[in-house]
This record gives C-alpha cells, sequence and structure tokens, in this order.
C-alpha cells in the first residue's frame, strides 16, 4: 500500500511530462514549427552587383592592445576576420577603454590631439566611442574612405571566420555580447547618434554550432528553436532559428557612423607608410588589411569573399538571414576554399527599394586582389538554388 502511495505521484508525473495530461492530440508538444518562406528570385535578370572584398582576418586573435614604440602611444584594433561589424562596437570600447587608461596614467588631457588611421566601421566606431569619452581633438586619416571592406559586408551579427587562440574565446564572448546590446538598441530606436542600420530578423542556420552565437543564449537571446522551412516548391530544409537574430545595414551604419562623428572630426585623406609620420603622439590603428604592411603583422592573412547583389525582388520576402555551409575544397587558382551559402537583406545605399538582398559567399584565405577567383561566383549561384529547390544545374 505504501508502496503505491510513492509510485502513484511518479507515474502521474511521467504522464505529465510526457505530454499524455493535457496535450493537444493533433498537435504534439515538440511538432517542429513550419514556416513558409518565398525564396529569392535568382534568374539572371535579378542579378546585380558583383562584389569581391577582402576580410582581415589575424592569425589567432584580432590585436587589440596598447603598445608604446618611439615615444608614441599606439591603440592596436584591427584583424575581426568576418566579424568586423558583429564585434565593432563592443571592441571598439574594449581597446579605447585601455587607451583610455593608458592616457591617464600618462597624464594626457582630453585634448590630446589623437589620430585614427582608418575610416572603415573600426575607425568610425573608435572616433565616436573617443567622442563619447570627452576626448576632443581627432582626426582621421585614410588611404580610402569609399567602398571600403566595411560598406560591402554582408551584415550577418554572428562571430563567425575568425581564429581565436580558445584562450581569448571569453574576451570575445563578451565584446560580442555587448556588441549585440548596440546593436539591439539600434534596432530599437534607442540610439540617438545611429538612427538606423540595424534590424532584428530571425535568422537560420543548419545546427547551432553553426551560428556562433550560443554564448550570447541566455545573455542577451533567446534559445534557438528547431524548424522547417518550406520553399513552396516541394523543397523543405530543416534548420534552427534564432529569432532575435541582428541583421547590420553595413552601408547605411557606414552613413550613420560618418554623420555621427562628421562634425566633430578632421577628415585626411592620406595613405601612411609609417607610423612616424604622424605628428600626433596617441594613434588608433584601424587599418583592417592594411595593418599587414604597415604594423608589419604577418599574421594577417586576407580572407577573399563574393558576393552578389539581389535585384527586383518583393523585399517583404527577404526580411530574414540563411547562412549554410557546404564544404571545404579548392579554387581553380589552387587556394583552398571553404563555401558557404547566405543570404542577408542588404541593400546599396541610394538603390531602388526594390533591389535588396544579397548572397554570399565564400571564405578563401590568402587569396587578394590579384587572384579575384571569379569562377567562385557560379559555384555560390548554383549552391544556392540548389538550396531553395529553385534548380539543380551542374558545376
Ligand atoms: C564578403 C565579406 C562579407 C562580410 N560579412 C560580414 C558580416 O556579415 N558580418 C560581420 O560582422 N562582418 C562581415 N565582414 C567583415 C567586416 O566587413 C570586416 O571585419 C570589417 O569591415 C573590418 O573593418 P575595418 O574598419 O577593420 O576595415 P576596413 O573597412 O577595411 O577599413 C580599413 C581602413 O583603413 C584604411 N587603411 C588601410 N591601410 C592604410 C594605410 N596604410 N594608411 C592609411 N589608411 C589605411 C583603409 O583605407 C580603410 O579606410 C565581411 C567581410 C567580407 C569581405
Amino acid at each position: 500500500m505504501q508502496k503505491n502511495l510513492v509510485l502513484f505521484p511518479v507515474f502521474f508525473l511521467f504522464l505529465l511530462f510526457s505530454g499524455f495530461v493535457g496535450a493537444d492530440q493533433k498537435q504534439p508538444k515538440d511538432a517542429i514549427e513550419v514556416r513558409k518562406i518565398n525564396p529569392p528570385n535568382l534568374d539572371n535578370a535579378n542579378l546585380g552587383k558583383r562584389i569581391l572584398c577582402h576580410r582581415p582576418m589575424r592569425q589567432g586573435t584580432p590585436k587589440m592592445y596598447t603598445e608604446i614604440v618611439d615615444n608614441k602611444l599606439i591603440a592596436h584594433n584591427y584583424g575581426h576576420g568576418g566579424s568586423g561589424w558583429t564585434l565593432g562596437p563592443g571592441a571598439v570600447k574594449y581597446v579605447i577603454d585601455l587607451l583610455d587608461q593608458q592616457m591617464q596614467a600618462q597624464k594626457l588631457a582630453k585634448n590630446t590631439p589623437i589620430t585614427i588611421v582608418g575610416a572603415g566601421a573600426i575607425g568610425l566606431f573608435s572616433a565616436l566611442e573617443l567622442l563619447q569619452q570627452g576626448y576632443q581633438n581627432i582626426t582621421i586619416v585614410a588611404e580610402s574612405f569609399d567602398n571600403l571592406t566595411s560598406h560591402n559586408a554582408g551584415g550577418l551579427l554572428a562571430p563567425v571566420s575568425m581564429d581565436n587562440d580558445p584562450e581569448l574565446q571569453k574576451l570575445i564572448d563578451q565584446i560580442g555580447i555587448d556588441a549585440y546590446i548596440f546593436y539591439k538598441n539600434v534596432a530599437l530606436g534607442k540610439n540617438k547618434l545611429i538612427p538606423n542600420g540595424a534590424v532584428i530578423v530571425p535568422t537560420y542556420f543548419e545546427n547551432r554550432e553553426d551560428s556562433g552565437l550560443e554564448a550570447y543564449v541566455g545573455q542577451v537571446m533567446q534559445p534557438a528553436k528547431d524548424v522547417i522551412l518550406d520553399f513552396q516548391n516541394g523543397t523543405t530544409r530543416r534548420m534552427v532559428a534564432y529569432d532575435d537574430g541582428i541583421f547590420m545595414d553595413t552601408g547605411s551604419l557606414m552613413t550613420s557612423l560618418y554623420n555621427a562623428v562628421a562634425d566633430q572630426v578632421t577628415f585626411k585623406k592620406k595613405k601612411i607608410h609609417n607610423f612616424n609620420e604622424i605628428p600626433d603622439q596617441v594613434i588608433v590603428n584601424c587599418t583592417g588589411n592594411g595593418a599587414k604592411d604597415l604594423a608589419k603583422d604577418d599574421k594577417m592573412i586576407p580572407v577573399q569573399g563574393h558576393l552578389i547583389m539581389l535585384k527586383d525582388q518583393e523585399p517583404a520576402d527577404l526580411q530574414h538571414m540563411i547562412l549554410v555551409y557546404f564544404g571545404k575544397g579548392k579554387t581553380k587558382t589552387g587556394f583552398n576554399v571553404k563555401r558557404s551559402f547566405y543570404m542577408f537583406p542588404k541593400k546599396l545605399v541610394g538603390s531602388p527599394a526594390k533591389d535588396v538582398g544579397v548572397i554570399g559567399g565564400t571564405f578563401i584565405e590568402g587569396a587578394d586582389e590579384k587572384t579575384p577567383n571569379n569562377d567562385e561566383y557560379e559555384i555560390m549561384l548554383n549552391g544556392a538554388k540548389q538550396f531553395y529547390g529553385l534548380a539543380s544545374t551542374k558545376q
């Protein structure tokens, strides 16, 4: 009798958690959600600009520290690979805080002249952070201000395509979480200086590991869900969905960042060959791939990427992001390539409303402009079509 009294609640709890009590018989609790998605139109007439650009990847970790060389205080912040935008605001806060500590230790006043080398995302975020910390005498020197890697980047918030020393992963995770909070505030209209450029959209990967976002779950993001994407043409794909993913509209963010600092910063167009050319004592080095020569950093390796902008699409159909990996191979020129398909709702600044969407992408370590690997555009396009079940073309 006593044994039965003990077993009854155990049996009841089993029924409760196994879904027998109170479950909807037609719709089991763990049924996978099916989401209908209209694929983008990938006909030739709907393909726009082809973009070749190079992620500034540093083996081991991005360079994010200060040093004193020839009496100059130099803060380095480069080498974030395919995650420069993802980490940007957090990485910049981390480095400018280090610089501020050094300047205070050296009793350098807030009006000390500071030169930022580089006008990409990292350079512009650095100017904004310095201004917010009360620094007043800032010059940005850059070889180029237009059509930078930072303008062309796809816009997925995810710490991917980096090479991190596992010991530094905790720091990179925290920087990414800080950056997520920054972009979420932009997306929610809470950042007065950066009024637009980030949007919260569902983001789909084949599995949780591919996303790089698991460290953010429970901190700033909700857990991913298993879902089935139904492309309504007979093709379905099982994916995981992060419904609070963030798309960073990189062209628009570059404009917002530039506008946020333009009145308070001096701009000079110039290539720097040696830090000693810069008269200021304090320098922030945000030169991306340029750091290989300027900082003589052999750990800097460009990671080539191919993108195709889409034209004349239905914008409402493309308000999400997808990233799937296809595996590794060799380009015709002999480089190792990691191939993927991704689609983000990117728009080029000033383009018509229906010219939305970008597909990518390749990851080719060591290839630069001299080896454009143009065959990869077709391989990528075929991969995209196969993913959506639009066509099965031979490569
Ligand atoms: C195909 C592709 C897709 C990407 N997608 C994403 C994505 O989805 N999400 C994400 O987070 N990141 C993405 N990235 C990565 C991201 O674009 C970069 O990490 C980021 O833009 C780097 O910013 P940056 O300011 O360091 O460099 P850059 O934008 O390259 O700017 C460097 C600046 O330094 C200047 N400079 C360089 N050398 C010198 C010199 N010697 N003297 C003077 N000026 C100099 C340049 O002129 C430029 O102004 C992508 C990159 C590529 C290539």
